[in-house]
């Protein structure tokens, strides 16, 4: 697996904390991304991650927080979402919304598919929380295809016993290029659906919001408050029956966290904080 050569240097200017302040605009936010499709039953979601290797006889476990935990990882949209008309069929996305299967994904003014950036920094990420002694199945093992669903997506934590699911995606409101920023939605409260997750989902908000301010990312300047959004109509949640959050790591229009968070070193600086903050999480919970 690619290396983790304690990726240090420091980030471009782009990225160097600007913790501004400017979280005032407490919106509610309604706006997902585009969609696009699809179907009935859950396509092919998939795919493990390898299991780290054990650790080696009288190993410090120190070094391992995560021995024993899974965490379901979810790279958002896929990268023949667009062309392909299965995603377009509605899906039952919980909460009484029915919602396209999944949806294409913003797209960069250069082009850059937010599903392979999604991809990258979910590989990245798996590669961090496999060091720490986590086990890392993923909702779909490569940037190509389409799909799956968002109600497939949403039920994948459980299916695959997860104590957590992290779901990776990148904003495309605003094409302005004024908005950037980070947030992490977690659920809202809706009964029968997200009750049973939704207080450990706040935990998990806040840990992973931590983190990332203190690994130097801004929280978002237009969405949320202070880095955390709240939402009720996102089938990845809603179907989720294990603590979930989306996190939203930049906005691809901006000008120049854009092209920032599209370099290794800045995408690995990432995974790098969602994976504290994933450990800061498991060990506050104290299992
Ligand atoms: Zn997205």
């Amino acid at each position: 697996m690619p290396g983790t050569s304690g990726a240090r240097p420091l980030p471009r200017a782009a990225l160097v904390p600007v913790l501004t302040a400017s979280l005032s605009l407490a919106g509610c936010a309604v706006t997902p991304s585009p969609t696009t499709s699809t179907t009935s039953s859950s396509p092919t979601v998939g795919a493990s991650t390898p299991a780290p290797s054990p650790s080696a006889p009288g190993g410090d476990r120190s070094d391992r927080p995560l021995e024993g935990v899974v965490v379901a990882l979810d790279p958002g949209h896929n990268a023949d979402n667009a062309t392909s008309p299965e995603t377009r069929e509605l899906v039952d996305a919980g909460g009484g919304l029915e919602k396209p299967c999944n949806s294409t994904g913003a797209v960069a003014a250069d082009g850059e598919r937010e599903s392979a950036h999604t991809w990258a920094v979910a590989v990245a990420l798996a590669d961090a929380l496999a060091e720490l002694g986590a086990t890392t199945p993923m909702t779909r093992d490569a940037d190509a295809g389409w799909g799956p669903c968002v109600d497939a997506r949403g039920r994948f934590g459980a299916e695959q016993d997860a104590d957590l699911t992290v779901s990776i995606h990148a904003d495309g409101a605003g094409a302005d290029g004024r908005d950037r920023g980070f947030h992490v939605i977690r659920p809202g409260a809706l009964e029968g659906w997200t009750d049973d997750v939704v207080d450990d989902s706040a935990d998990l908000a806040v840990a992973l919001r931590d983190a990332l301010v203190d690994a130097g990312f801004e929280p978002s300047t237009y969405r949320g408050v202070d880095g955390i959004d709240v939402r009720s109509d996102l089938g990845t949640l809603n179907w989720s029956d294990v603590p979930v959050v989306v996190v939203e790591t930049h906005n691809m229009h901006h000008p120049v966290e854009g092209p920032a968070m599209r370099t290794r070193e800045v995408q690995q600086r990432l995974a790098d904080a969602l994976a504290d903050g994933v450990t800061a999480y498991v060990t506050a919970r104290g299992d």
